[in-house]
């Protein structure tokens, strides 16, 4: 594993760095909460959002987010440790992040895995993990299927289909050039949580959400009969997210599920997966979960649980969020004299 490119001072505290959006509050308040220095790199029509939170100790402003690498070595000079989250590979691609020079909590040859949908399933199916069929060219269409274009993101670019023949009529006007068709699975969609240690080796579930999409999860509230002739489609934009406690006899699946990711994630990459990761998946009415993708960082789905959640609860005395857990586990590595083991 490549040396983190800390400041060769030091003796200098280390400091809590991010971009300002997506769970950046929750990832800065852990931080804070557990005695670090905090950094917002924030685009100048963020800055007066994240002035607003006095757990934030200095923003560096940007005027967009790929001017990023422009301030990096003010990062380095500051001791500053980079926490990855969902907008750094959508804002900044994956060789901006590949390149980053600054000390980033988690491992770069995940994101090869993570961003190729189909090296994703290819390790999720080498963990034994229950993924939905997939149709490949040629194959004959025998259920609903959904359609997701490469590099769709929060809910869009994909379409619903039922079978062939509405399959051949849909994709001669989808645009995107490279996509999957997946069975379409009808189920309850649940985003597990997970935070793996590799100073511990262990194991947690933090945290579990429910996304709420439009329309999708509107559709029931108008009788099928009523839909007739209305011509609504699907779509899966995310509105925003609940919280969910799952039934219990599922969560030692759940546990095992994540166990063998990480685990075969050690034997397909260099390192293995660490820090926060979560299985988007769907439950069924057999009560089998189905996974349709690893989000291989921090997901947005944590922000509901700033001040801890029934599961964290579980085993800290404190409220912990997946923030906080980042912050505990560097400050556990810089106790311990292990950050090389954390950081890339
Ligand atoms: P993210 O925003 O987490 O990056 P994404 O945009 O890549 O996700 P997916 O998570 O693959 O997209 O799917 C978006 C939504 O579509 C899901 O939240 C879910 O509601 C629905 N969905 C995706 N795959 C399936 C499936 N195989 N069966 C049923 N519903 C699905």
């Amino acid at each position: 594993m490549a040396a983190p490119n800390l400041s060769a001072n030091r003796r200098k505290a280390f400091k809590i760095a991010t971009l300002g959006s997506h769970t950046a509050l929750q990832i800065l308040k852990g931080a804070h909460d557990e005695g670090f220095q905090t950094i917002c790199v924030a685009t100048s029509n963020r800055v007066s959002l994240y002035s607003r939170f006095k757990f934030i100790d200095q923003i560096i402003e940007i005027t967009k987010f790929s001017d990023f690498p422009k301030i990096e070595n003010q990062l380095i000079f500051q001791n500053a440790i980079i926490i990855p989250h969902g907008s750094f590979v959508a804002y900044l691609g994956l060789g901006k992040n590949k390149k980053m020079k600054v000390a980033y909590f988690g491992n770069k040859k995940v994101l090869d895995w993570e961003s190729d949908r189909l090296k994703q399933r290819q390790w999720l199916q080498i963990a034994t993990v229950p993924v939905p069929k997939r149709f490949k060219k040629g194959d004959k269409i025998d259920r609903p299927v959904i359609v997701k274009a490469y590099g769709a993101a929060g809910g869009y670019g994909y379409f619903f289909a039922k079978n062939q023949k509405e399959f051949d009529t849909r994709i001669k006007n989808f645009k995107a050039r490279e996509f999957i068709v997946q069975e379409y699975v009808i189920g309850v969609p649940l985003y597990i949580h997970y935070f793996y240690s590799p100073l511990t080796k262990t194991l947690e579930i933090l945290s579990i959400d429910k996304r709420y999409e439009t329309n999708v999860d509107s559709l029931g509230r108008i009788p099928s009969q009523n839909q007739q002739g209305l011509g609504i489609e699907p779509s899966f934009v995310v509105v925003g997210n609940s919280p969910l406690a799952l039934r219990e006899s599922l969560l030692s699946e759940a546990f095992e599920m994540g166990e063998r990711v990480v685990s075969t994630s050690k034997d397909l990459m260099d390192g293995g997966i660490w820090g926060p990761f979560c299985l988007e998946t769907i439950i069924t009415p057999e009560q089998k979960f189905s996974i349709i993708e690893i989000s291989c960082r921090i997901v947005a789905g944590t922000n509901l649980f700033v001040n801890g959640s029934p599961y964290a609860s579980l085993y800290y005395d404190k409220e912990v969020s997946t923030g906080r857990r980042i912050a505990m586990e560097i400050k556990e590595a810089i106790r311990t004299n292990k950050l090389k083991k954390i950081l890339n």
